[in-house]
């Protein structure tokens, strides 16, 4: 085989393996949405809210609370298990039409369309409940884990880009008030904060 004809056909190879991984939506670990699907599907979700005029649609991002000291308490292993089970839980207690993302290594991404940022708080708010009452086992150790979450939604933000990072605001906020609570993030709280002084 001339080198030629190799470089050739590893080369088609190489480009064939990169175009399947750009068709690819699912995370590995989780088998949930990945990072690009989920803020993709944001944008058509919005797009379709708008045409149907009063319908909302609520964005959550979710994120485990310690999680570094997870991993170096109990190990790796025990800490991607801890993000598997998250991802069943949400799962089993999100509906049908909802779509659950990784965003990233303990980070998920929530689409609830037709929920407001309120409504989609109280669901993510019973799940967080149910979450840190779940005993994970690691060799002879039993432990807790919570997580922490932010939420806000279109009409109050009419971007995808603005709705996670409204989303990602609260979730900071939750994170500086304590972690294991859910905040959610309305249009005109940032004139409030600032009236408060
Ligand atoms: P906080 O409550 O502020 O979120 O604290 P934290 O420790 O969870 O925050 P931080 O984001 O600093 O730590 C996340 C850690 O998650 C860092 C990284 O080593 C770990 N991590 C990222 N991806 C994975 C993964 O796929 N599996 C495991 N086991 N760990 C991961
Ligand atoms: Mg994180
Ligand atoms: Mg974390």
């Amino acid at each position: 085989i001339s080198s030629s004809h190799l470089i050739r056909s590893v080369t088609i190879r190489a480009e064939r393996a990169r175009t399947l991984r750009s068709f690819m939506v699912r995370d590995n670990l989780t088998g949930l949405l990945n990072h690009t699907r989920i803020k993709e599907q944001l944008k058509q979700e919005i797009a379709r809210a708008s045409r149907r005029e009063g319908a909302p649609v609520a964005f959550a991002m979710l994120d485990i609370d310690n999680f570094k000291q997870i991993n170096d308490v109990h190990g790796h292993p025990v800490g991607d298990r801890v993000i598997k089970t998250l991802a069943r839980v949400l799962q089993q207690r999100l509906r049908q039409t909802d779509f659950i993302g990784r965003y990233g290594g303990e980070e998920f991404g929530v689409i609830m369309p037709d929920a407001t940022a309120h409504e989609a708080r109280n669901v993510l708010d019973a799940v967080r409940q149910s979450f840190s009452r779940i005993v994970h086992a690691a060799g002879n150790e039993n432990f807790h884990v919570t997580f922490s979450g932010g939420v806000a939604a279109f009409p109050d933000y009419d971007d995808a880009g603005e709705l996670a990072t409204r989303a990602d605001e609260a979730l900071y906020q939750a994170k500086t008030a304590g972690r294991n609570r859910i905040h959610e993030l309305h249009d005109g709280d940032d004139e409030r904060h600032t009236d408060d002084g």
